[in-house]
Order: structure tokens, then C-alpha cells, then sequence
């Protein structure tokens, strides 16, 4: 897996992107935790479910049916917000489910374990990507305090912070350059 850290940065980044006005920032919030959530699956990883099963790590809870369905319970879970405060539900359906599928695409570009199953449970076979530039974060959090987990960061800075960083920037100048050429 790609770290908590780099799939929430990634959601939060997608929820900033599709819901720009700072009155849909706890959609931001939420975006990053639907990214980071398909790592559920390494609690049944560690009570010895096997690594490539059904439920395995990076199986169900990484495809794309599993992003669907949270993003429909997400956009239900929308709804009891005031209807001041939401989001159209279709763009936050669509939201809810780019953040959570963008945790299969990172996980598909790291260097290590099993590749993920996208197609899942119809189609099993794992997958990665032909370019996996980001190294792979430990499972365990041990593992991930030491030197091993500062070169895991290092790499998601590279690979993920910096073009998050990259597509807010150029958000921005975009709604910059259209308010100044709409004043003109
Ligand atoms: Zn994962």
C-alpha cells in the first residue's frame, strides 16, 4: 500500500478540485478518508485472511464496485447535511467515488506486495501498473516509524504530494485569471 498519509492527500486534493468553495471543506475531509479507507482489509490481513483472496489485502475492498458502493452511502450520508451546506448529490457521488478508487490506482503504482484487484469480485486477478515509481509503505507501524518509512514518505512527497500541490496551484490560477479577466 501506498501510506494513510499519501491517500488522503490524494482524496482531500480531488475534494478541493470538483467542490472548490471553502464551504464544502468538510467534503475535503471526508474525500481523504473514502481514499484512505480500502486499508480497512489489513485488519483481516494481520487475523490471517490470505493476501490473495476475495477479501484479502488490496482485493475487494480495493475495486471499483467497493469504491460504487461507498460512494452511494457516502452521498445518502450527504443528504442530512442542511441544503445549504451540500453539494449536489451527483457531484458528490462522483467525488466520493474518484477519491475512493484513487486508493487502487496509488496502490497499483508502488513497488511491492500484490497488485489489486480492480475488477473484483467479478474478475480477480491483480493488477498493477507498467510504471510503479512509489515505494511501498509497510503494513505495520513499526515498520513504518524507522528509516524504511521516511524513504516511503520521501517517495510519496515525489509522486503524490507534489503533483496534488501542482493541480491546487493551477486551480487556483485558474479561478485567479478568470475573476481578473472577468473585472476587465
Ligand atoms: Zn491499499
Amino acid at each position: 500500500m501506498a501510506s494513510a498519509f499519501a491517500h488522503a492527500a490524494l482524496g482531500a486534493t480531488l475534494g478541493k478540485l470538483l467542490l472548490p468553495h471553502r464551504r464544502h471543506w468538510p467534503y475535503w475531509v471526508a474525500a481523504g478518508i473514502c481514499a484512505a479507507l480500502p486499508d480497512v482489509d489489513s485488519i483481516g490481513y494481520r487475523l490471517g485472511v490470505p493476501y490473495d483472496s476475495l477479501w484479502g489485502h488490496r482485493g475487494l475492498t480495493h475495486s471499483l464496485l467497493a469504491a460504487a458502493v461507498v460512494a452511494a452511502l457516502g452521498t445518502l450520508l450527504g443528504q442530512l447535511a442542511r441544503p445549504a451546506q451540500r453539494p449536489a448529490a451527483g457531484r458528490l457521488a462522483l467525488l466520493l467515488f474518484l477519491a475512493t478508487a484513487s486508493h487502487g490506482f496509488l496502490d497499483a503504482l508502488t513497488t511491492g506486495g500484490l497488485g489489486v484487484a480492480f475488477f473484483s469480485p467479478w474478475h480477480t486477478e491483480r493488477y498493477f501498473f507498467p510504471f510503479r515509481p512509489i515505494k511501498v509503505s509497510p503494513l505495520s507501524i513499526r515498520a513504518f516509524l524507522g528509516a524504511k518509512g521516511l524513504r516511503v514518505l520521501a517517495s510519496e512527497a515525489i509522486w503524490v504530494g507534489l503533483p496534488c500541490l501542482l493541480l491546487l496551484w493551477s486551480q487556483r490560477w485558474r479561478r485567479t485569471a478568470s475573476t481578473s479577466s472577468a473585472e476587465n
